[in-house]
């Protein structure tokens, strides 16, 4: 599959999450005109400083062995589906970046074969970006629940927020919704994701 689909597919999936705003408009440049406009992955946020930064927004993959009842990635709903390397959205970040386009990158990700498999995919980005490319933009991870802590504590050195979705709000309407998902695989991350237990 051509990156430019995967990133249309992955951003798309992406847009549900709203810890930051998509950006919608698609618009072609029109003759004598500068720029345009694609719906492709790139959102915004706020930095601590006040600032509003774009980022791009994407999924890892949207592949999900989970069959939550609320989401378009569910396992038993016909979407098209696609799956990035880690290269691939590294090489997007970079490239993205130097061309102006964006400050950072807001990176999340449906459950492909286990939770630790998807963690540590997500870990080789962020490692990769920092390390190799020595990427000093904003980065937004998405921890996986239920995922190997260490794997999550790694990741989390990497970025600048790290952070965990709020599913349902009782474990009666997880059973209900998302029967595969254990409220103690939410709450945990959250609780070890604080600042007071990462300063250990
Ligand atoms: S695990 Fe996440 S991506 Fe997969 S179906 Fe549930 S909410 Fe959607």
């Amino acid at each position: 599959m051509e990156l430019q689909e995967k990133l249309k597919i992955l951003s798309d999936s992406a847009k549900y999450d709203v810890s930051c705003s998509s950006s919608g408009g698609k618009r072609k440049n029109i003759h004598g005109g500068i720029g345009d406009s694609h719906m492709s992955g790139i959102c915004h946020s706020w930095a601590d400083d006040g600032r509003c930064i774009s980022l791009l927004k994407v999924l890892l993959t949207n592949y999900c062995i989970y069959n939550c009842v609320y989401c378009v990635n569910r396992a038993t709903n016909d979407v098209p589906r696609a799956q990035f390397t880690p290269d691939e959205i590294v090489n997007l970040t970079v490239e993205f970046y130097r061309r102006n386009y964006i400050e950072g990158l807001f990176l999340s990700s449906a459950i492909i074969k286990s939770q630790d498999y998807t963690m540590e995919m997500m870990l080789q980005v962020v490692k990769k970006l920092r390390e190799e490319y020595r990427f000093n933009g904003y980065i937004h991870l998405k921890a996986i629940p239920g995922a190997d802590f260490n794997l999550i504590a790694q990741a989390g050195l990497y970025a600048d927020r790290m952070s965990v979705n709020i599913e349902l709000p009782s474990e009666e309407g997880l059973k209900l919704l998302a029967p595969q998902k254990k409220k103690e695989a939410i709450i945990k991350p959250m609780s070890f994701l604080s600042y007071d237990h990462l300063k250990k």
